[in-house]
């Protein structure tokens, strides 16, 4: 696998927080505190709130560009993916290769400036961190993290499987094939059931077959519930 590594500008940087941003009141404000997107106190502040007008939006530019984008720090990262995360990639990719998943044979690497975490695109197979809000010793960690996302995503979508599912499916696989706690507290831990070691390594895509139905199950029994709930609330309203 041929791997790049680039480190972006102050203003890709910029641009990268400010998508972060959108996304984040887009589609996970339900699922995320914004303290988990945004690892800045000015940045939680001021991104916490939803649809900025263009004036705020260039006052946090500014402010990003001078005081938080520190190309040293990303310099730095640069040195300890060479050294420490690709060797660790690489060794934990050879364990992945036992899964039926994609293996893509080109990787980006995109260090940015933005304060928050890890973010993946299958698309050009781009991996996009943030090394100056993670400890050395994570990076290593947070990059195979991304880059199995990368390797199951089309799994994913072809199953139409939840977020949180998904980020489960990545966690068992760093813990169970690759032998390492990715330290990721989001996902459906009832899932493990299914994720363990034996069964992914059988047949890993029945495995997400199994979650899909479990998945569509646990929908209906919620949904009922919840009829069933708003039943009673309206029965009690009625008199
Ligand atoms: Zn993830």
């Amino acid at each position: 696998m041929q791997i790049d590594i680039q480190i972006l500008s102050a203003e890709a940087s910029w641009k990268h927080q400010h998508e972060i941003y959108k996304n984040y009141h887009k589609r996970y404000a339900t699922i995320y505190s914004a303290d988990k997107f945004f690892y800045h106190p000015y940045l939680l502040e001021k991104l916490s709130v939803a649809n900025l007008q263009n004036d705020d939006l260039q006052e946090i530019a500014t402010y990003f560009k001078t005081n938080i984008y520190n190309r040293e720090k990303l310099e730095q990262a640069q040195t300890t993916i060479l050294t420490k995360g690709i060797p660790f990639l690489r060794q934990k990719n050879e364990l992945l290769k036992q899964l039926p998943i994609k293996h893509p044979d080109k990787l980006t690497i995109s260090l940015s400036g933005a304060m928050s975490g890890g973010f993946y695109n299958t698309d050009q197979n781009t991996i996009t961190i943030s090394p100056q809000c993670i400890t050395p010793q994570f990076l290593p960690l947070l990059l195979t993290h991304e880059f199995t996302h990368i390797c199951i995503e089309e799994h994913i979508q072809q199953k139409h499987l939840s977020h949180l599912a998904k980020e489960r499916i990545v966690s068992r696989i760093c813990s169970e094939i690759l032998g390492f706690d990715d330290h990721n507290s989001v996902g459906d831990k009832t899932l493990d059931k299914f994720l363990t070691k034996e069964n992914m390594l059988n047949d890993f895509l029945s495995v997400l077959s199994r979650i899909k139905k479990y998945g569509e199950t646990k929908q209906i029994i919620e949904n009922k519930t919840f009829t069933h709930a708003t039943k009673q609330k309206n029965r009690r309203k009625g008199g």
